[in-house]
């Protein structure tokens, strides 16, 4: 077996002791003689993992008694369409844009109503997370938008915006469960889980209570209502069974890594090792304004786009893969998740530190 250091945006690197956990699972969950993949959604044991899938998210992240937590496919993407459907109900809503995913959200919503970019860092490619202190809040917002970790473009939200007293909804696909959250200040906290915590297919929703109503937009689909998943504790059709089982998996290792305070750690050690080297290079720069910066998602460049595509290559020779940044960006980018061991951010440096002194 031979694993390498996978810098991969998402899907990810998991943790490995859950996929050794899961793969000694494979043949016989608990005595149960079969795998999670063949098992009813409707079965005890399944419900024992569901069960204790949420209690341990709701422990590591604190969520009070009134948020629910949901379990749901059809990725972030679809609750760029969800939301707008099930909260819209002045049919208007506020956008903060710093990135592509954000935009997404954005262009979405205009289907439902009145949606409205009240900031944007599109003009410096979104290397920037704009002032938020002060922003025009439309006074009938149903609520104000943001992607706390821009994972294309690898800023972050240090502070939560000003929103003036309106509900915050949040994309957290890359941040999720990488530093303590305050639950109680956003309406909504969601995220694809393929980011930072499992395996691809499925978003995790937390909303507050009030929000879940069974007035939607007309037309709304049964299966786009937020109501109809908090009513049946996300077991309203089959659900990603597999996926849910391995993201308890991974809720438990944090808890015993420490919790959320400790992770929160342990990424900040990360990041430092690569931004210090970043900021020291002679080769390699950071793309992102230093204060803004994410501790999950790291793009830079050497401004060759020649050079680029060399360091990329000679990098995955060394086992250090899935560096190309985005399509749309260039250059390089390195994500450094939860899973993500130190190791590989020092091998990662290592090699940057070669690779300036043989292209100099
Ligand atoms: C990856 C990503 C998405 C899209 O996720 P899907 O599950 O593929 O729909 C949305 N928002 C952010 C911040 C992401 O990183």
């Amino acid at each position: 077996m031979s694993r390498v250091y996978n810098f991969s945006a998402g899907p990810a690197v998991l943790p490995e002791s859950v996929l050794e956990e899961v793969a000694k699972e494979m043949m016989d969950y608990n005595n149960t003689g079969m795998s999670v993949m063949e098992m009813s959604h409707r079965s005890a044991a399944f419900q024992q993992i569901i069960d204790e899938a949420e209690k341990d998210l709701r422990e590591l992240m604190n969520i009070p008694d009134n948020y629910k937590v949901l379990f749901l496919q059809g990725g972030a993407s679809q609750q760029f369409a969800m939301i707008p459907m099930n909260l819209m109900k002045n049919k208007v809503a506020d956008f903060i844009v710093t990135g592509q995913w954000a935009k997404k959200a954005y262009q979405e919503a205009q289907k439902y109503g009145q949606a409205n970019k009240i900031a944007s860092s599109e003009d410096k490619t979104f290397s920037y997370i704009p002032d938020c202190s002060d922003l025009p809040i439309s006074p009938d917002a149903d609520y104000v938008y943001i992607c706390e970790n821009n994972t294309i473009y690898g800023t972050k939200f240090k502070e939560l915006p000003n929103t003036k007293g309106k509900d915050l909804v949040a994309d957290v696909s890359s941040c999720f469960l990488s530093e303590p959250v305050d639950v109680s200040k956003y309406a909504i906290i969601y995220g694809g889980v393929q980011k930072n915590i499992g395996p691809a297919g499925m978003v995790i929703v937390i909303i507050r209570e009030d929000l879940i109503t069974d007035t939607p937009l007309p037309g709304t689909p049964t299966m786009l209502t937020y109501k109809t998943h908090a009513d049946a504790g996300s077991l309203y059709n089959t659900p990603n069974a597999y996926c849910i089982y391995v993201c308890g998996k991974v809720f438990k290792w944090l808890k015993a890594m420490g919790g959320l305070e400790e992770m929160k750690r342990r990424n900040e050690e990360k990041a430092k090792i690569l931004y210090d080297f970043l900021d020291s290079s002679k080769l390699f720069k950071g793309t992102v304004v230093a204060k803004d910066r994410s501790l999950m998602n790291v793009p830079f460049v050497t401004g060759d786009k020649d050079l680029d595509a060399k360091f990329v290559k000679e990098a995955a020779a060394e086992g250090l893969v899935n560096l190309k940044g985005h399509r749309t960006v260039g250059g390089m980018r390195a994500s450094i998740y939860n899973a993500m061991p130190k190791e590989g951010v020092e091998k990662l440096v290592a090699f940057m530190k070669k690779f300036e002194e043989e292209n100099a």
